[in-house]
């Protein structure tokens, strides 16, 4: 049997490896905005293809990283209600807040379920008219508008015992804060894929009108080497700009009809991040009209942020600061079967993939 995936093809691998060696004369350093692609150049091995004058960092592009600990809390306050289920993606149960983990409260007696989709947990809510479900909405722009259609669906279908911790996050104002903060010392953008299927090329503007090359990218090798090289070529022209690598999925336009639901259902609200602290209306609010599907407003949950655990630089590997080995819990105190920090825990986290992949100790 023969099959060849284009975008894994070693051949051009090499060859767009190539080019960019031969384009990549001064040191520069490109953040990836998005998990995926954290975890694809560590799990196919792409640094070793890359010169050593080209340096790839994480962003905040991870859901499960970003999340903060007090929202964590607030997810595990709800998991020790009488008579509420959870309902979460299984990457969140681990992730520790400072009241412990989703797990630790499901081993405490609280029900916590994993699904699959946001329209999922409305079926358990319909098929358990006795509890009620609260589903931890998570995600950047990719999942925020499922987890809209999920409470339309909800309303449509008169439930009154489904409602949704919305700790979705917006990645324009991550860019634009990350922009605004101290200098990064980045030349470019990886931008993510999934998102931009939805946002667009619009919001990465802010970027290139600050002379930072962006390139939105997809997730195989050959995408990202493809990625890279058109970073690259931007900077050789000296013309930073918003290109697309991955057409094949990205429109310019993005989807107006997925951000249309988003909207319709949801409000931009200043939000906290992991590592990044309190972004202006970079979060997800149920529109006043939805109020009986935001978890937060129908249980009366507080969220107040406890510290970051001593020793943990998670903080600063979102940021592009530090890279995973140099936090000094690296491998050592946190490990994925033992995470001190969501960076490890998620398999998009910038540790994990470091821990995987690079067998760094
Ligand atoms: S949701 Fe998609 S775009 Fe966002 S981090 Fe995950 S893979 Fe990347
Ligand atoms: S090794 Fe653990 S504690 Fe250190 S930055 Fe990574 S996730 Fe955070």
């Amino acid at each position: 049997m023969k099959h060849v995936d284009p975008y894994r093809d070693p051949a051009l691998c090499r060859e767009l490896a190539q080019a960019i060696a031969k384009l990549c004369r001064r040191p520069v350093r490109f953040m990836e905005l998005c998990g995926t692609h954290t975890m694809a150049i560590a799990r196919h091995g792409l640094a070793s293809l890359l010169p050593p004058t080209l340096e790839f960092v994480s962003g905040p592009g991870c859901p499960v990283c970003v999340t903060s600990a007090g929202q964590i809390d607030q997810a595990v306050a709800l998991a020790g209600l009488d008579g509420v289920s959870v309902a979460t993606f299984g990457d969140m149960l681990r992730v520790p807040g400072g009241q412990g983990s989703l797990a630790q409260a499901r081993s405490r007696g609280g029900d916590v379920r994993v699904v699959y989709s946001a329209m999922d947990a409305v079926d358990l809510a319909q098929a358990m008219p006795g509890r009620r479900v609260a589903f931890l909405g998570i995600g950047f722009e990719t999942t925020a508008p499922t987890t809209a259609a999920a409470i339309l669906r909800a309303q449509a279908l008169g439930l009154d015992n489904f409602s949704v911790l919305c700790l979705h996050k917006l990645m324009p104002p991550a860019l634009a804060a990350l922009l605004d903060g101290p200098d990064l010392g980045l030349d470019g953008f990886l931008c993510p894929g999934h998102v931009s299927t939805v946002i667009g090329a619009a919001p990465y503007q802010i970027a290139a009108e600050r002379g930072l090359a962006c390139v939105i990218c997809g997730f195989e090798p050959v995408d990202i080497l493809a990625g890279a090289l058109m970073l690259l070529r931007q900077l050789d022209e000296g013309r930073p700009r918003v290109e697309i690598q991955y057409a094949r999925a990205v429109e310019a336009q993005g989807n107006p009809r997925a951000r249309a639901v988003m909207n319709q259902v949801f409000a931009a609200v200043d939000a906290p991040w992991r590592g990044l602290g309190w972004i202006a209306a970079s979060g997800l609010a149920a529109r006043p009209e939805f109020a009986s599907f935001d978890a937060a407003k129908v249980f009366g949950l507080d969220l107040s942020e406890p510290p970051e655990p001593p020793g943990c630089l998670c903080g600063q590997v979102l940021r592009g600061l530090a890279r995973p080995p140099q936090c000094a819990l690296f491998g050592r105190a946190c490990t994925p079967e033992s995470p001190v920090g969501p960076c490890m825990v998620s398999s998009e986290g910038a540790c994990a993939a470091w821990r995987s992949y690079r067998r760094e100790d």
